[in-house]
Protein backbone atom coordinates (compact mmCIF):
# COMPACT_ATOMS: atom_id res chain seq x y z
CA UNK A 1 0.00 0.00 0.00
CA UNK A 2 1.27 3.54 -0.91
CA UNK A 3 0.99 6.16 1.53
CA UNK A 4 -0.94 8.91 0.43
CA UNK A 5 1.39 11.93 0.93
CA UNK A 6 1.98 14.57 -1.42
CA UNK A 7 4.70 14.26 -4.18
CA UNK A 8 5.86 17.55 -4.25
CA UNK A 9 9.41 17.46 -6.22
CA UNK A 10 12.40 18.48 -4.46
CA UNK A 11 13.92 21.21 -6.45
CA UNK A 12 16.94 23.89 -6.64
CA UNK A 13 14.40 26.69 -6.78
CA UNK A 14 12.21 25.50 -3.89
CA UNK A 15 15.20 26.59 -2.00
CA UNK A 16 15.31 30.01 -3.93
CA UNK A 17 11.45 30.50 -3.35
CA UNK A 18 11.67 29.62 0.46
CA UNK A 19 14.25 32.07 0.77
CA UNK A 20 12.86 35.12 -1.46
CA UNK A 21 9.95 34.53 0.87
CA UNK A 22 11.44 34.04 4.44
CA UNK A 23 14.52 35.03 4.37
CA UNK A 24 13.92 37.97 1.92
CA UNK A 25 16.02 40.28 4.23
CA UNK A 26 19.43 37.90 4.66
CA UNK A 27 22.41 39.27 3.15
CA UNK A 28 25.07 37.88 0.48
CA UNK A 29 27.94 40.16 1.02
CA UNK A 30 30.62 39.36 -1.69
CA UNK A 31 34.35 40.57 -1.73
CA UNK A 32 34.73 41.28 -5.41
CA UNK A 33 36.90 40.63 -8.16
CA UNK A 34 36.76 44.25 -9.13
CA UNK A 35 37.60 45.21 -5.68
CA UNK A 36 35.15 46.56 -3.26
CA UNK A 37 32.43 44.53 -1.35
CA UNK A 38 29.36 43.89 -2.41
CA UNK A 39 25.91 43.13 -0.48
CA UNK A 40 22.56 43.08 -0.82
CA UNK A 41 19.54 40.85 0.04
CA UNK A 42 18.53 37.06 -0.88
CA UNK A 43 15.20 38.85 -2.29
CA UNK A 44 17.53 41.23 -4.47
CA UNK A 45 19.38 37.62 -5.70
CA UNK A 46 16.10 35.83 -6.45
CA UNK A 47 15.11 38.70 -8.77
CA UNK A 48 18.61 38.46 -10.93
CA UNK A 49 18.33 34.59 -10.82
CA UNK A 50 15.35 35.25 -12.50
CA UNK A 51 16.97 37.14 -15.08
CA UNK A 52 19.67 34.70 -15.44
CA UNK A 53 16.98 32.41 -16.65
CA UNK A 54 15.33 34.59 -18.96
CA UNK A 55 18.82 35.72 -20.64
CA UNK A 56 19.35 31.87 -20.77
CA UNK A 57 16.31 31.60 -23.00
CA UNK A 58 16.86 34.75 -25.15
CA UNK A 59 20.56 33.01 -25.99
CA UNK A 60 18.59 29.95 -27.13
CA UNK A 61 19.62 27.73 -24.35
CA UNK A 62 17.33 24.34 -23.91
CA UNK A 63 16.84 22.76 -20.47
CA UNK A 64 18.82 20.06 -20.07
CA UNK A 65 21.52 21.98 -21.54
CA UNK A 66 25.14 22.81 -19.80
CA UNK A 67 26.19 26.24 -18.65
CA UNK A 68 29.99 26.45 -17.69
CA UNK A 69 31.50 28.36 -14.64
CA UNK A 70 34.78 29.36 -14.21
CA UNK A 71 34.02 31.85 -11.03
CA UNK A 72 34.93 32.46 -7.79
CA UNK A 73 32.72 32.73 -4.69
CA UNK A 74 30.67 35.72 -5.31
CA UNK A 75 27.15 37.01 -5.72
CA UNK A 76 26.99 36.62 -9.28
CA UNK A 77 28.24 32.73 -9.21
CA UNK A 78 25.15 32.58 -6.69
CA UNK A 79 23.18 33.76 -9.26
CA UNK A 80 24.15 31.37 -11.63
CA UNK A 81 23.86 28.53 -9.34
CA UNK A 82 19.95 29.32 -9.24
CA UNK A 83 19.09 31.19 -12.89
CA UNK A 84 20.36 28.26 -14.03
CA UNK A 85 19.46 25.07 -12.27
CA UNK A 86 16.03 26.76 -11.35
CA UNK A 87 15.34 27.05 -15.45
CA UNK A 88 16.29 23.29 -15.88
CA UNK A 89 19.51 23.80 -17.18
CA UNK A 90 22.89 22.42 -15.59
CA UNK A 91 25.61 24.30 -14.05
CA UNK A 92 28.82 23.21 -15.04
CA UNK A 93 31.49 24.71 -12.13
CA UNK A 94 34.35 24.43 -13.45
CA UNK A 95 37.59 24.65 -11.25
CA UNK A 96 40.22 26.98 -12.79
CA UNK A 97 43.31 25.36 -10.85
CA UNK A 98 42.96 22.27 -13.43
CA UNK A 99 45.79 22.26 -15.75
CA UNK A 100 44.76 24.10 -19.56
CA UNK A 101 44.06 21.11 -21.06
CA UNK A 102 42.26 19.60 -18.29
CA UNK A 103 39.98 22.46 -18.42
CA UNK A 104 39.51 21.99 -22.50
CA UNK A 105 38.57 18.48 -21.91
CA UNK A 106 35.98 19.22 -19.30
CA UNK A 107 34.48 22.03 -21.51
CA UNK A 108 34.06 19.55 -24.39
CA UNK A 109 33.58 16.37 -22.06
CA UNK A 110 30.81 18.13 -20.47
CA UNK A 111 29.45 19.86 -23.77
CA UNK A 112 28.80 23.35 -22.59
CA UNK A 113 27.01 25.80 -24.62
CA UNK A 114 27.38 29.04 -22.60
CA UNK A 115 30.50 29.77 -20.30
CA UNK A 116 30.18 32.67 -17.63
CA UNK A 117 33.40 33.69 -16.20
CA UNK A 118 35.22 36.28 -13.90
CA UNK A 119 37.67 38.79 -15.15
CA UNK A 120 40.58 36.86 -13.49
CA UNK A 121 39.68 34.23 -15.80
CA UNK A 122 39.86 36.29 -19.39
CA UNK A 123 43.47 35.12 -19.98
CA UNK A 124 42.71 31.56 -19.30
CA UNK A 125 39.39 31.98 -22.05
CA UNK A 126 41.96 33.31 -24.67
CA UNK A 127 44.16 30.43 -24.38
CA UNK A 128 41.32 28.45 -25.05
CA UNK A 129 39.48 30.32 -28.10
CA UNK A 130 39.37 27.77 -30.28
CA UNK A 131 37.47 25.31 -28.12
CA UNK A 132 35.03 28.36 -27.08
CA UNK A 133 34.50 29.51 -30.28
CA UNK A 134 32.13 26.63 -30.97
CA UNK A 135 30.23 28.12 -27.96
CA UNK A 136 26.69 30.14 -28.23
CA UNK A 137 28.37 33.02 -25.89
CA UNK A 138 31.30 33.49 -23.76
CA UNK A 139 30.01 36.13 -20.57
CA UNK A 140 32.06 37.90 -18.10
CA UNK A 141 31.03 38.54 -15.01
CA UNK A 142 31.41 42.20 -14.66
CA UNK A 143 30.08 45.40 -15.50
CA UNK A 144 30.71 47.55 -19.00
CA UNK A 145 33.07 49.80 -16.81
CA UNK A 146 35.29 47.03 -16.12
CA UNK A 147 34.99 45.08 -19.34
CA UNK A 148 38.25 43.18 -20.80
CA UNK A 149 38.81 44.37 -24.78
CA UNK A 150 39.56 40.76 -26.29
CA UNK A 151 40.63 40.61 -30.47
CA UNK A 152 40.80 36.75 -29.56
CA UNK A 153 37.13 36.49 -28.61
CA UNK A 154 33.27 38.19 -28.80
CA UNK A 155 32.90 38.54 -24.42
CA UNK A 156 29.41 39.75 -23.71
CA UNK A 157 29.11 41.70 -20.45
CA UNK A 158 26.81 40.46 -17.77
CA UNK A 159 25.37 43.03 -15.89
CA UNK A 160 24.23 44.21 -19.57
CA UNK A 161 22.58 40.69 -20.61
CA UNK A 162 20.69 40.21 -17.34
CA UNK A 163 19.98 44.04 -17.23
CA UNK A 164 18.33 43.48 -20.19
CA UNK A 165 16.26 40.36 -19.36
CA UNK A 166 12.81 40.31 -17.65
CA UNK A 167 12.80 40.07 -13.74
CA UNK A 168 9.98 37.80 -13.69
CA UNK A 169 9.78 33.84 -14.44
CA UNK A 170 7.54 31.04 -13.37
CA UNK A 171 10.48 28.28 -12.00
CA UNK A 172 9.34 25.25 -13.75
CA UNK A 173 8.14 22.00 -11.92
CA UNK A 174 10.22 19.65 -13.24
CA UNK A 175 10.88 16.24 -12.76
CA UNK A 176 13.21 16.09 -9.24
CA UNK A 177 15.41 13.68 -11.08
CA UNK A 178 16.64 16.20 -13.58
CA UNK A 179 19.87 16.99 -13.58
CA UNK A 180 20.81 20.16 -11.89
CA UNK A 181 24.42 20.37 -11.46
CA UNK A 182 27.91 18.93 -12.84
CA UNK A 183 31.06 18.95 -11.11
CA UNK A 184 34.25 16.96 -12.34
CA UNK A 185 36.75 15.10 -10.36
CA UNK A 186 40.19 16.70 -9.89
CA UNK A 187 41.60 13.46 -11.46
CA UNK A 188 44.79 12.86 -9.12
CA UNK A 189 44.76 9.52 -11.16
CA UNK A 190 43.80 9.72 -14.81
CA UNK A 191 41.38 11.87 -16.86
CA UNK A 192 38.44 14.04 -14.40
CA UNK A 193 35.46 12.40 -14.40
CA UNK A 194 31.97 14.01 -14.67
CA UNK A 195 29.31 13.83 -11.82
CA UNK A 196 26.13 14.35 -12.79
CA UNK A 197 24.30 15.89 -9.60
CA UNK A 198 20.24 16.38 -9.52
CA UNK A 199 17.96 18.80 -7.83
CA UNK A 200 16.57 15.54 -5.52
CA UNK A 201 20.33 15.14 -4.57
CA UNK A 202 21.35 18.88 -4.20
CA UNK A 203 18.23 19.55 -2.06
CA UNK A 204 18.09 16.26 0.35
CA UNK A 205 22.00 16.51 0.87
CA UNK A 206 21.75 20.47 1.43
CA UNK A 207 19.08 19.85 3.61
CA UNK A 208 21.30 17.10 5.55
CA UNK A 209 24.25 19.15 5.95
CA UNK A 210 22.59 22.08 7.74
CA UNK A 211 21.97 20.03 10.97
CA UNK A 212 23.24 20.64 14.32
CA UNK A 213 25.94 17.92 14.05
CA UNK A 214 26.51 18.27 10.23
CA UNK A 215 26.96 21.79 9.15
CA UNK A 216 25.26 23.00 11.97
CA UNK A 217 24.30 26.41 10.25
CA UNK A 218 20.88 28.21 11.53
CA UNK A 219 19.15 31.80 10.43
CA UNK A 220 21.36 33.25 13.62
CA UNK A 221 24.79 32.52 11.88
CA UNK A 222 27.23 33.63 8.81
CA UNK A 223 28.29 31.82 7.38
CA UNK A 224 31.77 32.32 4.60
CA UNK A 225 32.66 29.18 2.30
CA UNK A 226 36.14 29.49 1.93
CA UNK A 227 35.95 26.10 0.06
CA UNK A 228 35.52 27.64 -3.69
CA UNK A 229 31.94 27.01 -5.63
CA UNK A 230 33.86 25.16 -8.08
CA UNK A 231 34.71 22.42 -5.94
CA UNK A 232 31.44 19.99 -5.22
CA UNK A 233 29.58 23.40 -4.85
CA UNK A 234 31.42 24.74 -2.15
CA UNK A 235 30.00 21.74 0.28
CA UNK A 236 26.63 22.73 -0.74
CA UNK A 237 26.12 25.92 0.98
CA UNK A 238 25.02 28.14 -1.25
CA UNK A 239 22.10 26.10 -0.65
CA UNK A 240 22.30 25.32 2.81
CA UNK A 241 22.40 28.77 3.93
CA UNK A 242 19.40 29.67 2.07
CA UNK A 243 17.75 26.88 3.15
CA UNK A 244 18.23 27.85 6.91
CA UNK A 245 18.74 31.95 6.41
CA UNK A 246 22.06 31.97 7.27
CA UNK A 247 24.03 35.49 6.02
CA UNK A 248 26.04 34.40 3.64
CA UNK A 249 29.76 35.69 3.29
CA UNK A 250 31.93 34.97 -0.15
CA UNK A 251 35.20 35.82 -0.16
CA UNK A 252 36.33 36.31 -4.18
CA UNK A 253 39.71 35.62 -4.88
CA UNK A 254 41.57 37.28 -1.66
CA UNK A 255 42.21 34.01 -0.09
CA UNK A 256 45.13 34.93 1.66
CA UNK A 257 45.37 35.22 5.63
CA UNK A 258 45.01 39.27 5.87
CA UNK A 259 41.77 39.51 3.59
CA UNK A 260 40.09 36.27 5.15
CA UNK A 261 40.54 37.88 8.92
CA UNK A 262 39.26 41.63 7.49
CA UNK A 263 36.28 39.66 5.74
CA UNK A 264 35.44 37.29 9.18
CA UNK A 265 35.68 40.04 11.51
CA UNK A 266 33.94 42.73 9.94
CA UNK A 267 31.24 40.57 8.44
CA UNK A 268 30.64 38.96 11.67
CA UNK A 269 31.29 35.24 9.83
CA UNK A 270 30.44 32.44 12.74
CA UNK A 271 30.90 29.87 10.85
CA UNK A 272 33.69 28.70 7.82
CA UNK A 273 34.56 26.12 5.56
CA UNK A 274 37.67 24.86 3.56
CA UNK A 275 40.49 22.47 3.19
CA UNK A 276 43.81 22.37 5.19
CA UNK A 277 45.89 24.47 3.52
CA UNK A 278 43.63 27.44 3.59
CA UNK A 279 43.39 27.75 7.39
CA UNK A 280 47.42 27.37 7.47
CA UNK A 281 47.86 30.68 5.96
CA UNK A 282 45.22 32.22 7.82
CA UNK A 283 46.13 30.96 11.60
CA UNK A 284 50.06 31.61 10.55
CA UNK A 285 48.81 35.58 9.81
CA UNK A 286 47.07 35.86 12.65
CA UNK A 287 50.26 34.18 14.86
CA UNK A 288 52.56 36.76 13.28
CA UNK A 289 50.04 40.10 13.98
CA UNK A 290 48.87 39.10 17.33
CA UNK A 291 45.26 39.18 16.07
CA UNK A 292 42.07 37.23 17.17
CA UNK A 293 38.76 35.77 16.19
CA UNK A 294 35.87 37.43 17.84
CA UNK A 295 32.45 36.22 16.24
CA UNK A 296 34.07 32.65 14.64
CA UNK A 297 32.71 29.56 16.43
CA UNK A 298 33.23 26.93 14.21
CA UNK A 299 35.52 26.23 11.29
CA UNK A 300 34.90 23.10 9.23
CA UNK A 301 37.17 21.35 8.00
CA UNK A 302 37.73 18.48 5.29
CA UNK A 303 39.03 17.63 1.27
CA UNK A 304 42.00 15.88 3.63
CA UNK A 305 42.62 15.38 7.41
CA UNK A 306 43.59 18.39 9.39
CA UNK A 307 46.26 17.49 11.59
CA UNK A 308 45.99 17.63 15.24
CA UNK A 309 48.24 20.69 15.71
CA UNK A 310 45.91 22.64 13.27
CA UNK A 311 43.29 21.75 15.43
CA UNK A 312 44.44 22.87 18.46
CA UNK A 313 45.77 25.91 17.15
CA UNK A 314 42.09 26.84 16.38
CA UNK A 315 40.93 25.20 19.72
CA UNK A 316 43.55 27.76 21.31
CA UNK A 317 41.87 30.74 19.66
CA UNK A 318 38.53 29.71 20.52
CA UNK A 319 37.29 28.00 17.29
CA UNK A 320 36.21 24.54 17.46
CA UNK A 321 37.32 22.42 14.23
CA UNK A 322 34.72 20.07 13.01
CA UNK A 323 35.95 17.91 10.43
CA UNK A 324 34.22 16.02 7.66
CA UNK A 325 34.44 13.73 4.85
CA UNK A 326 33.38 13.81 1.23
CA UNK A 327 34.42 13.62 -2.33
CA UNK A 328 32.78 14.90 -5.72
CA UNK A 329 30.99 11.72 -6.31
CA UNK A 330 29.46 11.98 -3.08
CA UNK A 331 27.84 15.71 -2.63
CA UNK A 332 29.95 16.11 -0.79
CA UNK A 333 29.69 15.58 3.37
CA UNK A 334 29.62 11.85 4.52
CA UNK A 335 30.93 12.24 7.42
CA UNK A 336 31.15 14.65 10.04
CA UNK A 337 33.35 14.82 13.24
CA UNK A 338 31.08 16.02 16.64
CA UNK A 339 31.51 14.39 20.00
CA UNK A 340 29.00 13.07 22.07
CA UNK A 341 27.88 13.95 25.50
CA UNK A 342 30.16 10.90 27.24
CA UNK A 343 33.46 12.28 25.64
CA UNK A 344 33.43 15.36 27.23
CA UNK A 345 34.81 13.39 29.84
CA UNK A 346 37.81 12.15 28.22
CA UNK A 347 41.39 13.72 29.01
CA UNK A 348 42.33 15.65 26.78
CA UNK A 349 44.84 14.09 23.95
CA UNK A 350 41.97 11.20 24.04
CA UNK A 351 39.22 13.88 22.93
CA UNK A 352 41.70 15.42 20.29
CA UNK A 353 42.31 11.81 19.03
CA UNK A 354 39.07 11.15 18.31
CA UNK A 355 38.49 15.03 16.72
CA UNK A 356 40.96 13.72 14.55
CA UNK A 357 38.93 11.39 13.51
CA UNK A 358 36.67 12.07 9.89
CA UNK A 359 33.74 11.54 11.88
CA UNK A 360 30.44 9.60 12.08
CA UNK A 361 28.11 8.96 9.05
CA UNK A 362 25.90 11.23 8.62
CA UNK A 363 22.00 9.79 8.40
CA UNK A 364 21.11 9.17 4.45
CA UNK A 365 24.82 7.74 4.04
CA UNK A 366 25.36 4.31 4.43
CA UNK A 367 28.93 2.29 4.79
CA UNK A 368 30.17 -0.53 5.15
CA UNK A 369 33.87 -1.49 5.60
CA UNK A 370 35.08 -4.21 3.48
CA UNK A 371 38.41 -6.48 4.02
CA UNK A 372 40.07 -8.17 1.84
CA UNK A 373 37.81 -11.19 1.80
CA UNK A 374 34.71 -9.02 0.72
CA UNK A 375 33.37 -9.37 5.01
CA UNK A 376 32.80 -6.30 6.72
CA UNK A 377 35.95 -5.96 9.01
CA UNK A 378 34.70 -5.55 13.09
CA UNK A 379 33.70 -2.15 14.09
CA UNK A 380 36.42 -1.97 17.06
CA UNK A 381 38.85 1.32 15.91
CA UNK A 382 41.93 -1.24 14.31
CA UNK A 383 40.26 -3.56 11.66
CA UNK A 384 40.92 -1.79 8.52
CA UNK A 385 38.77 -2.25 5.42
CA UNK A 386 38.11 -0.52 2.22
CA UNK A 387 34.87 2.34 2.63
CA UNK A 388 32.24 1.55 0.19
CA UNK A 389 29.18 4.23 0.13
CA UNK A 390 25.48 4.59 -0.80
CA UNK A 391 22.59 6.85 -0.63
CA UNK A 392 20.40 9.43 -2.56
CA UNK A 393 23.56 12.01 -3.05
CA UNK A 394 25.95 9.24 -3.97
CA UNK A 395 27.09 9.25 -8.15
CA UNK A 396 25.96 6.08 -9.62
CA UNK A 397 28.02 6.54 -12.77
CA UNK A 398 29.80 9.04 -14.11
CA UNK A 399 28.50 11.73 -17.08
CA UNK A 400 29.32 10.46 -20.37
CA UNK A 401 30.63 6.92 -19.43
CA UNK A 402 28.99 3.38 -19.13
CA UNK A 403 25.90 3.47 -16.99
CA UNK A 404 26.22 1.89 -13.08
CA UNK A 405 30.44 2.38 -13.70
CA UNK A 406 30.79 4.18 -10.49
CA UNK A 407 29.34 1.26 -8.17
CA UNK A 408 29.67 -2.50 -7.69
CA UNK A 409 26.81 -4.17 -5.98
CA UNK A 410 25.08 -1.08 -5.38
CA UNK A 411 27.94 0.45 -3.65
CA UNK A 412 30.41 3.18 -4.47
CA UNK A 413 34.07 2.39 -3.52
CA UNK A 414 35.40 5.65 -2.06
CA UNK A 415 39.53 4.46 -2.22
CA UNK A 416 39.90 5.46 1.25
CA UNK A 417 41.14 2.50 3.42
CA UNK A 418 39.54 3.04 6.87
CA UNK A 419 38.72 1.63 10.32
CA UNK A 420 35.69 2.44 11.85
CA UNK A 421 34.72 1.96 15.98
CA UNK A 422 31.41 0.91 18.03
CA UNK A 423 30.04 4.90 17.58
CA UNK A 424 30.37 4.64 13.80
CA UNK A 425 33.55 7.39 14.19
CA UNK A 426 35.68 6.52 10.98
CA UNK A 427 39.38 6.93 10.35
CA UNK A 428 40.82 7.12 6.96
CA UNK A 429 44.35 4.94 7.37
CA UNK A 430 45.45 5.63 4.22
CA UNK A 431 44.45 6.10 0.23
CA UNK A 432 44.41 2.63 -1.20
CA UNK A 433 47.01 4.02 -3.28
CA UNK A 434 49.07 6.10 -0.99
CA UNK A 435 49.44 3.55 1.38
CA UNK A 436 53.21 2.03 2.04
CA UNK A 437 53.52 -1.67 2.11
CA UNK A 438 56.54 -2.32 4.17
CA UNK A 439 57.37 -5.98 4.80
CA UNK A 440 53.72 -6.94 5.17
CA UNK A 441 52.53 -4.15 7.13
CA UNK A 442 50.48 -1.15 6.36
CA UNK A 443 52.43 1.81 7.32
CA UNK A 444 49.71 4.86 7.46
CA UNK A 445 51.44 8.17 5.02
CA UNK A 446 48.68 10.53 7.22
CA UNK A 447 49.94 9.17 10.21
CA UNK A 448 53.33 9.90 10.15
CA UNK A 449 52.38 13.34 8.16
CA UNK A 450 50.53 14.39 11.31
CA UNK A 451 53.38 13.49 13.44
CA UNK A 452 55.97 15.67 11.42
CA UNK A 453 53.02 18.79 11.27
CA UNK A 454 53.94 19.05 14.95
CA UNK A 455 57.46 19.49 14.55
CA UNK A 456 58.35 23.60 14.93
CA UNK A 457 61.00 23.30 11.88
CA UNK A 458 58.38 21.88 9.49
CA UNK A 459 55.70 24.35 7.42
CA UNK A 460 54.75 21.39 5.25
CA UNK A 461 54.48 17.49 5.21
CA UNK A 462 53.94 14.60 3.26
CA UNK A 463 55.15 10.75 3.34
CA UNK A 464 55.86 8.73 0.38
CA UNK A 465 56.81 5.59 -0.24
CA UNK A 466 60.23 4.55 -1.92
CA UNK A 467 60.75 1.10 -3.52
CA UNK A 468 63.24 -0.82 -0.69
CA UNK A 469 64.49 -4.13 -2.27
CA UNK A 470 64.28 -5.90 1.55
CA UNK A 471 60.81 -4.25 2.45
CA UNK A 472 59.16 -3.58 -0.90
CA UNK A 473 58.52 -0.40 0.70
CA UNK A 474 59.93 1.81 2.96
CA UNK A 475 58.36 5.99 4.20
CA UNK A 476 60.43 8.66 3.19
CA UNK A 477 59.26 12.02 4.59
CA UNK A 478 59.33 14.95 2.09
CA UNK A 479 59.05 18.31 3.86
CA UNK A 480 58.58 21.91 3.01
CA UNK A 481 60.74 23.69 6.08
CA UNK A 482 59.82 27.01 7.83
CA UNK A 483 61.65 30.12 6.74
CA UNK A 484 65.14 29.66 8.29
CA UNK A 485 65.00 26.49 10.14
CA UNK A 486 67.13 23.35 9.07
CA UNK A 487 66.01 19.75 10.16
CA UNK A 488 68.66 16.37 9.31
CA UNK A 489 67.45 12.89 9.25
CA UNK A 490 68.60 12.35 12.87
CA UNK A 491 66.81 14.93 14.22
CA UNK A 492 63.83 13.72 12.29
CA UNK A 493 64.01 10.08 13.22
CA UNK A 494 64.50 11.35 16.96
CA UNK A 495 61.12 13.08 16.96
CA UNK A 496 59.37 10.03 15.73
CA UNK A 497 61.01 7.88 18.22
CA UNK A 498 58.20 7.85 20.90
CA UNK A 499 55.25 9.11 18.18
CA UNK A 500 55.05 5.72 16.35
CA UNK A 501 55.97 1.89 16.08
CA UNK A 502 59.71 1.84 15.20
CA UNK A 503 59.32 0.05 12.10
CA UNK A 504 56.76 3.26 10.74
CA UNK A 505 59.63 5.76 11.34
CA UNK A 506 60.95 7.18 7.89
CA UNK A 507 64.10 6.43 6.45
CA UNK A 508 64.85 9.29 5.09
CA UNK A 509 63.81 13.23 5.10
CA UNK A 510 63.81 15.04 1.65
CA UNK A 511 63.49 18.88 1.72
CA UNK A 512 61.75 20.66 -0.78
CA UNK A 513 61.28 24.25 -1.73
CA UNK A 514 57.69 23.54 -1.83
CA UNK A 515 54.95 20.46 -1.55
CA UNK A 516 52.92 20.06 -5.34
CA UNK A 517 49.11 20.31 -4.70
CA UNK A 518 46.06 19.61 -6.56
CA UNK A 519 43.75 21.69 -7.98
CA UNK A 520 41.89 21.27 -4.63
CA UNK A 521 44.46 21.14 -2.36
CA UNK A 522 45.12 18.18 -1.65
CA UNK A 523 48.98 16.78 -1.40
CA UNK A 524 49.93 15.64 -5.13
CA UNK A 525 51.17 12.05 -3.93
CA UNK A 526 52.18 11.14 -7.33
CA UNK A 527 54.20 14.25 -8.49
CA UNK A 528 55.93 13.99 -4.66
CA UNK A 529 56.87 10.55 -5.11
CA UNK A 530 58.76 11.39 -8.84
CA UNK A 531 60.65 13.88 -6.72
CA UNK A 532 61.59 11.29 -4.18
CA UNK A 533 62.94 9.08 -6.91
CA UNK A 534 64.90 12.04 -8.80
CA UNK A 535 66.33 13.05 -5.99
CA UNK A 536 67.70 9.65 -4.20
CA UNK A 537 69.08 8.96 -8.35
CA UNK A 538 70.94 12.09 -8.15
P1 LIG B 1 37.27 16.17 -4.14
O1 LIG B 1 37.64 16.84 -5.41
O2 LIG B 1 35.87 16.23 -3.77
O3 LIG B 1 38.15 16.53 -2.98
P2 LIG B 1 38.52 13.73 -4.57
O4 LIG B 1 37.93 12.49 -5.11
O5 LIG B 1 39.71 14.35 -5.21
O6 LIG B 1 37.35 14.70 -4.45
O7 LIG B 1 38.88 13.53 -3.07
C1 LIG B 1 38.13 12.76 -2.20
C2 LIG B 1 39.09 12.18 -1.22
O8 LIG B 1 39.61 13.21 -0.39
C3 LIG B 1 38.47 11.22 -0.26
O9 LIG B 1 38.30 9.95 -0.82
C4 LIG B 1 39.52 11.22 0.85
O10 LIG B 1 40.60 10.40 0.57
C5 LIG B 1 39.99 12.65 0.85
N1 LIG B 1 39.33 13.36 1.95
C6 LIG B 1 38.23 14.11 1.93
N2 LIG B 1 37.95 14.59 3.15
C7 LIG B 1 38.91 14.13 3.97
C8 LIG B 1 39.20 14.27 5.37
N3 LIG B 1 38.45 14.99 6.18
N4 LIG B 1 40.28 13.63 5.84
C9 LIG B 1 41.08 12.89 5.04
N5 LIG B 1 40.87 12.74 3.73
C10 LIG B 1 39.80 13.34 3.21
Amino acid sequence: MLGQMMTTPLLISAILRHAEAFHGDAEIVSRSVEGPVHRYTYAEMAGRAKQVANALAGLGLAPGDRVGTLAWNGYRHVELYYGVSGAGMVCHTINPRLFQDQIEFIIRDAGDKVLFADLTFVPILESLAETLRGLKAVVILTDRAHMPASDKLDLICYEELIGAAPASFDWPEIDENTASGLCYTSGTSGAPKGVLYSHRSSVLHAMSSAMPDVLGISARDTICPVVPMFHVNAWGIPYSALITGAKLVLPGAKLDGASLHELFETEGVTVTAGVPTVWMGLLDWIDAHGAHFTTLRQAVIGGSAPAPALITRFGDKGVTVRQAWGMTETSPIGLTCTLKPRHDALPEPERLALQAKQGRPVFGMEFRIEGPDGQEVPRDGTSCGAMLVRGPWVAASYFNAEPGAAHQGGWFDTGDVVTMDADGYVQIVDRTKDVVKSGGEWISSIELENIAQAHPAIQEAAVVARPDPKWSERPVLVVQLRPGATLTRGEMQAFYADKTSKWSIPDDVVIVDALPHTATGKLLKMKIRDMVRERFAE
